[in-house]
């Protein structure tokens, strides 16, 4: 058993998405163990998007800079840098700015490969590169260079922890033990049976 942090990101919220992106959650057999439905305030939006991870910040500018290169667009001249450091820690600046700029549904779901499962749902970072059957894939078409050139994150619609570790970071950043409910439900008795 995994549990995993989703947050259905204030764009879901604006297109009216929320029931379908929880049905598709259900449906393969996640069950929910905790809900909040919050505008993020900026300390928690930092904690949860945090500059002093190198691997993540990095990690976005490296998305941003592959993405580029395969529109065949300078990043220089888009951006100013094509340094990954910098260009990370200005995605994270408008992560941080777009999180709490709405509400979004905090979730915690939980089941076998919880982690795995929904990134798997969920689909790539990128839409514009996301499977169709997936809920970016499915519900976006945005791309870094469409996000950088407005100077905003992408909207992917939804946030899903990386790896376990991420996932117990994140769920105590938002949750208190005393909000997660444990419960069977009818998935757990199909498949035990
Ligand atoms: P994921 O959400 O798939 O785990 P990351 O952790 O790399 O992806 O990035 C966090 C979020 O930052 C993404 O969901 C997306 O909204 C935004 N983002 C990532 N890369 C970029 C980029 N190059 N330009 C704008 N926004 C980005």
């Amino acid at each position: 058993m995994e549990q995993t942090l989703v947050i259905i990101k204030p764009d879901a919220i604006a297109r009216a998405i929320i029931g379908d992106i929880i049905t598709r959650f259900e449906r393969v057999g996640l069950r929910v163990v905790g809900a909040k439905f919050i505008k993020p305030d900026p300390d928690t939006a930092n904690k949860h998007y945090p500059t002093e991870r190198r691997e993540f910040i990095d990690g976005m500018g490296q998305k941003t800079l592959d993405n580029y290169k395969q529109q065949a667009m300078d990043p220089v001249k888009e951006l100013g840098t094509d340094d990954t450091h910098k260009i990370g820690l200005m995605v994270q600046k408008w992560l941080v700015e777009f999180l709490t700029s709405g509400p979004a549904l905090v979730l915690v779901l939980e089941g076998p490969h919880a982690i795995e499962l929904v990134r798997k749902i969920a689909g790539h970072t990128l839409p514009s590169q996301a499977q169709p059957g997936t809920i970016r894939g499915d519900y976006s078409f945005d791309s870094s260079a469409l996000a950088n050139a407005s100077r905003r994150p992408i909207r992917n619609l939804v946030h899903a922890s990386g790896n376990k570790q991420e996932a117990e970071f994140e769920i105590n950043l938002w949750f208190k033990p005393v909000e997660l409910i444990d419960y069977n439900n009818i998935h757990q008795q199909h498949m035990t049976d």
